[in-house]
C-alpha cells in the first residue's frame, strides 16, 4: 500500500544519517509487530493498522503466545532505555516519541497481564493502560447540578424521568438523522479547515448500526480515510448531531488519525502510529481531543446559535427550546464523573449490574435502556470509560493554560500541535 512505501523511503533515509534514530525506528517496528501479536488474543485491541500488509498477515500465522509477548515486550522496554542517552533531548518531538514508545509499551504489558488473568483494581487498570487515574467523587458533588436541573424541570416523581421526559421533545426523528448528520459533519468540517490543514483527499463514510454496547465509532482506515457507525439502537438526541461529528470526525478521531498519518508516519517514518492499540495511554489523548474538539470547534454560544438556527429547523424541532435545552446539557455534562464512578464501584465487585445501572440512572440521569448499554461499554471497554471525561479534561488544561486569555486562533493552533504530535497523559501534565 501507498504508506507502506512512504515508511520504507524515510526510515531509510533517516538510517543513513542518524544510527540512534535508527534504533528508534527497529523499536518501534518490535513495537508494532507486538501489537498485531497481541491483537491475536483480544479482539478489540487492534483499533487500526495501515502498515505492511504482511506484518498482519504474519502476527495471525505465527499466533504467538502471551508469555512470549509479554517475553519480547520486557526485552523491548529495555532495548529502549539503552536508545535514551543517544537522544537529543533539545528535541521536543524525538523525546516524546521515545516517552510514546515507552508508555504504550509499559500498557501492553499490562494487557497482556490482565489477559493472563492478572487482576487489577479500577485505578491500577487506568493507571497501567492509559497512565491516568480518574479523581473519586462522592454522591454529594452531584446534587448541586442535579438540584439546578431538578429547578428547571420540576414536577412529580424521580427527576431521571422529569428528565428523560423532556429530553423526548429533543429526539431527532430517524428519517431526518442522515440530513440532520451530513450538516453537523458540513459544519464541523467548514469550521476546522478555516484553521487546520487537512491531508488531500480525506474523508470518511457514515454508517448507522446496531446492537453495539458504544454510540458511535471511528474506524481509521489509513490513507486518510475513516469509517465511522453510529448505533441507532436508542432515541438519539438533538445534541448527538454536533458531538458525533465533531467527536468521530471533525476535528476529532477522524482529523487525529489523519493528521498523525501524515505528520508522523509519512513525513518522519514514524511507523509506531500505524498501528492503534485501543487499551493504551494513546486513547486517553484520541477520546479527550476528540471530546474537547467540539468546544475548540463551537466556542461559547456559538454552539446554541447553529443549533437553534440549523440543525433544529433541519431536525423538525423547535428552535425556540434550543436555549433551554442546553442549558440543562450544560448541567448534566457537570454529572460525567458519576459514570466513572459507577464504572469503579461495579468492576472492583463492590456493586452488581443492576446497582450500577441504577447508581447512572441517580447520579448521570440516565435513562433505563440508556444506563443499561453503559453497563455493557463497563463489560467490554471497561476502566476506557475515563478517556472521554478525565481526557477532555486534562486535554482542555493542557490547551488553554497555554493559550491564556488568547482568542479561539491560539487554541486551535495548540489544539492542532496536540493532534500532530505523539504526546501522552503524563507528558500532557508536565508544564
Ligand atoms: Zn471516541
Amino acid at each position: 500500500m501507498a504508506a507502506g512505501v512512504a515508511i520504507s523511503g524515510a526510515a531509510a533515509a533517516l538510517g543513513s544519517q542518524t544510527p540512534p534514530v535508527n534504533s528508534m525506528n527497529e523499536i518501534a517496528e518490535r513495537y508494532v509487530k507486538l501489537v498485531l501479536a497481541l491483537g491475536q488474543h483480544d479482539a478489540a485491541y487492534v483499533d487500526a493498522y495501515y502498515g505492511r500488509p504482511e506484518w498482519k498477515a504474519d502476527a495471525e500465522r505465527q499466533k504467538r503466545p502471551l508469555a512470549e509477548i509479554g517475553d519480547t515486550a520486557a526485552q523491548t522496554l529495555k532495548a529502549l532505555a539503552a536508545v535514551r542517552e543517544t537522544i537529543d533531548a533539545g528535541d521536543t518531538m524525538v523525546v516524546l516519541r521515545y516517552e510514546y514508545l515507552r508508555h504504550q509499551l509499559q500498557a501492553l504489558q499490562a494487557r497482556v497481564g490482565m489477559l493472563s488473568g492478572k487482576k487489577l483494581t479500577f485505578d491500577e487498570e487506568s493507571a497501567a493502560l492509559y497512565d491516568a487515574v480518574a479523581p473519586r467523587h462522592s454522591e454529594s458533588d452531584f446534587r448541586k447540578p442535579l438540584d439546578e436541573i431538578g429547578a428547571l424541570l420540576p414536577g412529580p416523581g424521580p427527576l431521571m424521568e422529569r428528565y428523560d421526559a423532556f429530553r423526548q421533545q429533543f429526539v431527532i426523528p430517524p428519517a431526518r438523522l442522515s440530513v440532520v448528520f451530513d450538516a453537523a459533519i458540513a459544519e464541523c468540517r467548514r469550521r476546522t479547515l478555516q484553521y487546520l490543514a487537512l491531508p488531500k483527499g480525506e474523508r470518511f463514510t457514515v454508517e448507522y448500526v446496531t446492537n453495539k454496547s458504544w454510540s458511535g465509532y471511528n474506524w481509521y482506515q489509513g490513507n486518510f480515510r475513516s469509517l465511522i457507525q453510529v448505533n441507532t439502537d436508542l432515541p438519539i438526541y438533538i445534541d448527538r448531531a454536533i458531538d458525533l461529528a465533531c467527536h468521530e470526525g471533525y476535528p476529532g478521531h477522524h482529523v487525529y488519525n489523519a493528521l498523525l498519518e501524515e505528520h508522523l508516519v509519512r513525513r518522519r517514518g514514524w511507523i509506531e502510529m500505524t498501528v492503534y492499540p485501543l487499551f493504551s495511554p494513546q486513547s486517553l489523548i484520541a477520546e479527550g481531543s476528540a471530546n474537547y474538539g467540539i468546544e475548540v470547534a463551537f466556542p461559547g454560544e456559538e454552539r446554541v446559535a447553529y443549533e437553534r438556527d440549523v440543525l433544529f429547523p433541519a431536525a423538525g424541532l423547535d428552535p425556540a427550546k434550543a436555549d433551554e435545552y442546553y442549558r440543562i446539557q450544560a448541567l448534566t455534562e457537570r454529572l460525567s464523573y458519576a459514570g466513572n464512578e459507577a464504572a469503579r464501584r461495579y468492576l472492583d465487585g463492590e456493586i452488581d449490574r443492576k446497582t450500577a445501572a441504577a447508581w447512572l440512572a441517580r447520579f448521570a440521569l440516565m435513562s433505563p435502556a440508556r444506563a443499561e448499554q453503559r453497563t455493557r461499554f463497563m463489560d467490554d471497554y471497561r476502566s476506557y470509560v475515563i478517556n472521554y471525561n478525565l481526557g477532555k479534561d486534562l486535554v482542555k488544561d493542557f490547551v488553554e493554560e497555554r493559550a491564556g486569555t488568547a482568542g479561539g486562533a491560539r487554541r486551535w493552533q495548540l489544539f492542532g500541535r496536540l493532534l500532530t504530535s505523539p504526546i501522552l497523559p503524563s507528558s500532557l501534565r508536565q508544564p
